[in-house]
Order: C-alpha cells, then sequence, then structure tokens
C-alpha cells in the first residue's frame, strides 16, 4: 500500500503495511520464521546493520513479517512510527522503563490495566522512580500534578474495567504546558474508535492481544508515536528482548484486516446491551461509555467516534451473586480477556485486577459485584436474550 494514501481506516486496515509483492507472488505477509538474515555483500551487511540502509539482520531486532504488524498499526493510529512487543505489558514497562530514571517523576490516574498498577506501585519505587496516582476523573487534580513538574503523563481511556475517561486533549495540553511526554493506551477504544494523535499525544500503547489481533489466539503489544521516541524505545527493547514473535505477528495482522468489521459490530451490540442491562431490575448500574447516564459520556463524545465492545455492571449482590451468575451465561467465555469475536465475562479479581488484593481493588473503587463484559460479534439478540436468562436464574 502506497505509504503516502489517504485511505480511510476501513482500507487501512486490509491492505496497510502489506507491501507486496512478497515471496514466490503470495498474496499475504509470509511468515519469516527465520533468525537471521544472510549476506554476500560485506558492505551491504554494514549498512544494514548499522541502519543506513534497509533490511534485517537479526529477528530480536527486526523481522520483516514482525513490520508489517508494525507498519499496518502504525498506519491505522497516523503516527510517524510503531515499534511492537511480546506483549502489551512488554510494551508498557519497556516504554516506561526507556523514558524514566532514577529521581524522574510519573503522573497518572488510580484505574490503569492491573499490571501497568504493578509497574507503579511495586516497581517503579525500587528505582527511586516517583509516581503520583490521581483520581481518574479529577482533572484538576491532575492538571495540578503535571503542573507540579513530570517526566511522563500516562493516560489510558477508557479505563479497566469502571469505564471512566479521562479528558485526551486538555490533560495532553496541561502535560506538554510542563514539558511531559504524554502516553495512552488506546487498548479499550482501539483505533477504530479513538484516535490519540489527533489529540496531541506523544505514544500510543495497544494490547494487540485484545481488539487488534480479535481472535485470542496471540499475544502482542504496541507502542506508536514519533520517530525519534519510537527509535530510543525500539533501542530499549532490542536490549531487553521483548521481541514480538512473527507468528503471533502473523495471526495479529490477519485479524487486523477485519478490525474496522468486528468493532463496529462491537460498538453497536456493546450499546443495545448497555441500554437493556440499565432497564433490567437486577443490575443496580451499568458502565458505558455510551449512555447518557455515564459521568464522562460528554468527554467520550468529544473524544470517541464511538464508544466500543467493552461494559461493565454491577449486579444485585454481592461476590456470591457474580459467581452464581457467570456460569450461568452460555454465550460467554468466563476468562481474562477481551476484544476477542467471542464474548467474555468475568469479575476484576479473575480478570484486569487478578494481580491486587482485594484491598487494592477497594482503594481503587472496584466493587467486587461488578461483571466486565466484552462484547463479542454474536447476534446481539442472542446475547441479550443469554443475560436475561442468566439473571433470571440468581
Ligand atoms: C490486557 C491489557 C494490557 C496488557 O496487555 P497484555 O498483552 O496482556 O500484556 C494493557 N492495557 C490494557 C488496557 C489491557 O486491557
Amino acid at each position: 500500500m502506497d505509504k503516502n494514501s489517504n485511505y480511510k481506516t476501513g482500507t487501512i486496515a486490509v491492505w496497510g503495511g502489506e507491501n507486496a509483492p512478497f515471496w514466490e507472488q503470495s498474496t499475504q505477509v509470509p511468515v519469516v520464521h527465520s533468525v537471521s538474515f544472510g549476506y554476500k555483500d560485506m558492505d551491504k551487511w554494514l549498512k544494514v546493520g548499522q541502519g543506513s540502509d534497509e533490511g534485517y539482520i537479526y529477528s530480536r531486532n527486526t523481522n520483516p513479517t514482525v513490520k508489517a504488524f508494525e507498519d499496518k498499526i502504525c498506519r491505522l493510529e497516523g503516527t510517524e512510527a510503531a515499534t511492537s512487543f511480546a506483549s502489551g505489558m512488554a510494551a508498557i514497562s519497556n516504554t516506561l522503563f526507556t523514558l524514566l530514571s532514577p529521581g524522574d517523576r510519573i503522573v497518572s490516574i488510580k484505574d490503569s490495566y492491573g499490571g501497568t498498577n504493578k509497574l507503579f506501585v511495586e516497581f517503579f519505587p525500587r528505582f527511586q522512580i516517583n509516581v503520583t496516582l490521581c483520581d481518574t476523573t479529577d482533572h484538576e487534580a491532575i492538571e495540578k500534578e503535571v503542573a507540579a513538574g513530570c517526566k511522563v503523563l500516562y493516560l489510558e481511556t477508557p479505563t479497566n474495567p469502571t469505564m471512566k475517561v479521562p479528558d485526551i486533549e486538555r490533560l495532553t495540553k496541561a502535560g506538554h504546558a510542563a514539558g511531559a511526554i504524554v502516553i495512552v493506551d488506546n487498548t479499550f477504544a482501539t483505533p477504530i474508535n479513538q484516535k490519540p494523535v489527533e489529540m496531541g499525544v506523544d505514544l500510543i500503547i495497544h494490547s494487540a492481544t485484545k481488539f487488534l489481533g480479535g481472535h485470542a489466539d496471540a499475544l502482542g503489544g504496541v507502542v506508536c508515536g514519533t520517530k525519534k521516541l519510537v527509535k530510543e524505545i525500539y533501542h530499549y527493547r532490542e536490549i531487553t528482548g521483548a521481541a514480538l514473535d512473527p507468528m503471533a505477528a502473523y495471526l495479529l495482522l490477519r485479524g487486523m484486516k477485519t478490525l474496522h468489521l468486528r468493532v463496529r459490530q462491537q460498538n453497536e451490540s456493546a450499546m443495545k446491551v448497555a441500554q437493556h442491562l440499565e432497564n433490567h431490575p437486577a443490575v443496580t448500574q451499568v458502565l458505558y461509555p455510551g449512555l447518557k447516564s455515564h459521568p464522562q459520556h460528554e468527554i467520550a463524545k468529544k473524544q470517541m467516534s464511538d464508544f466500543g465492545g467493552m461494559l461493565s455492571f454491577m449486579i444485585k449482590g454481592d461476590l456470591e451473586t457474580v459467581n452464581d451468575f457467570l456460569p450461568r451465561l452460555k454465550l460467554a467465555h468466563r476468562a481474562a480477556n477481551l476484544g476477542a469475536v467471542e464474548t467474555i465475562a468475568g469479575p476484576p479479581a479473575m480478570t484486569s485486577h487478578v494481580e491486587c488484593t482485594p484491598e487494592e481493588r477497594a482503594a481503587m473503587g472496584i466493587p467486587e459485584s461488578l461483571v466486565r463484559y466484552s462484547v463479542g460479534i454474536e447476534d446481539v439478540d442472542d446475547l441479550i436474550a443469554d443475560l436475561d436468562q442468566a439473571l433470571a436464574g440468581i
């Protein structure tokens, strides 16, 4: 696909990064399992090794299948560059350890992904990296902390699992005014629903394991942004070795060709499920940014083109009620994953915040009666009937 073309998202999802002709005229990106790439021409080898010529040396650094994946997501996010990782957490930890040194300060939100939160509360203090976690939707408090000085402002929206929506544009302005690098985890929204780069964000991170891959059969992560920042992060990853496997890259690439179709369906179905559950007597609250009742609905409307396939709801009762309800669902995997073609449901204690203690979850304001529901691409009438029969059974 022509690098400078102005195609729309669906076209980029299908053709982006797929720079045929490939080996023996194959129409699909080949899975190049080769660890290394050989050269007869010593001059050329040196130039590729030094990065002045394009090419491949060793797959911990670069690999053609992995590059196609990076090119596709880079086009989808509309950034200059992208580099990939073995998982979403590898992307997040490598990015932050590239940018932060002892004595530096990072400002973030209380509701980040459980693994990200672990970096903040368990690992960074060991390296004398100062972490300030603010209430996710208290914009004044975040702005105040950022203005006091920080190297990185790290955001995630919508958040996992309570679906809070901080204002990306407003906080990015605050971050840049303080000279900080602004990072957004865009996993929940996907580039179909939210384009952080258009709001000035410097680095966009994905757990590609989720919506990008979409089939729950490959782990991966990616960071997209300016050439300069991505190059620094890539250099750190060359050495930590948290490289994406070519087979996983292929599975993610294949999944991404239908990203726009899947996400469009998931947006539509999640809205219908959310509206239905909001009127259900056994449900006390539904958290979905597309609902008018959502506290940050106006912010979501401003920064998202649609509201995504993730929602959470609270059942009348406690964790025991949830544990009675979940096995009654017939059309959901009960698993610690999201963003797949199949619907997936689970409580935070077993999914997003499995790394945290009950006390830590309570401190983050995550109720034990909460169910996280990742809407798949099944017929939505069947999903709603399934939820109804399971709720009726408890
Ligand atoms: C799953 C997830 C991650 C971590 O990704 P892995 O691929 O599981 O390492 C990070 N952020 C968000 C929002 C996630 O949902």
